[in-house]
């Protein structure tokens, strides 16, 4: 089988696109030529990310060079919910800093923001299969409604779900935390780790927020780990992959 790289691109917006924009030349310059792009429809309330026209536009030429447009959260922002309980509040405004939107949204809640963001994106003739929830913090009534509102596949820290197909791939995906200088330091060690325990796993995922970019040596590591990654991997899309994987296991089935 193919071995594969997919490098997502997380909480792609208005605000984020100059970031962005240097993330994707400097992956192409490396030759991952495609990214799964994991765009926000109202990236922390400020507004429909689709209703800017300049930055539609560039989401559609990147599509157009063979990158996927994901669907990421709705707002990327958690309400603060009432009786939480300690766990609870330690995930999500620790680890994710309060951005763990569908983490515990009901299922019709959940349902409306996902139809919502689907509308919006039929609108201007994108129509993503995928959807990542922000920290990939997916709770199990907000899965449901990602798998009734037809998402193709979701993602979470530890794997890929094939919804459609009702397959887990199991791949840890490496990511950076760049919040403070004890959580980068850390995170070059871990992914270094991380990194070396993957190399038999036919998928390697890469995840890189915009602010990677900012941080040199967290940004250095994440160049060599794409470097020494394409010496053996094909960049691909979730997307891509995901069609792939079915024609493969198809093939095989024949087979047998
Ligand atoms: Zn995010």
């Amino acid at each position: 089988m193919q071995r594969s790289l997919v490098v997502s691109i997380h909480d792609v917006a208005p605000a984020t696109r100059a970031r962005v924009e240097r993330i994707v030349t400097q992956l192409a310059q490396s030759g991952v030529v495609r990214c799964s792009l994991l765009v926000v429809p109202d990236y922390h309330h400020l507004g429909s990310s689709l209703g800017d026209e300049r930055f539609t536009a560039w989401l559609r030429e990147l599509e157009g060079k063979g990158h996927e447009i994901v669907i990421h959260g709705f707002y990327h922002q958690r309400s603060p919910r009432v009786g939480q309980s300690a766990r609870q509040k330690l995930l999500t405004s620790v680890y994710t800093a309060d951005e763990g939107e569908f983490f515990d949204l009901d299922y019709e809640e959940a349902l409306r923001l996902l139809r919502k963001a689907q509308r919006e994106f039929a609108a201007r003739d994108f129509h993503p299969v995928g959807f990542i929830a922000p920290a990939w913090l997916l709770g199990a009534e907000a899965r449901r409604a990602v798998v009734d509102a037809g998402f193709r596949y979701t993602t979470t820290l530890r794997a890929v779900s094939d919804l459609a197909a009702g397959a887990e791939f199991v791949s840890q995906s490496l990511v950076y935390s760049t919040r403070s200088k004890w959580r980068r330091v850390l995170s070059l060690g871990w992914n270094r780790t991380l990194f070396s325990c993957l190399t038999t796993n036919p998928l390697l995922r890469l995840g890189i927020h915009p602010p990677d970019i900012e941080h040199q040596a967290i940004w250095r590591q994440i160049r060599a780990v794409v470097d020494a990654a394409l010496r053996d991997r094909r960049a691909a899309t979730y997307r891509s992959w995901l069609a792939e994987h079915a024609s493969t296991r198809h093939e095989t089935s024949n087979i047998l």
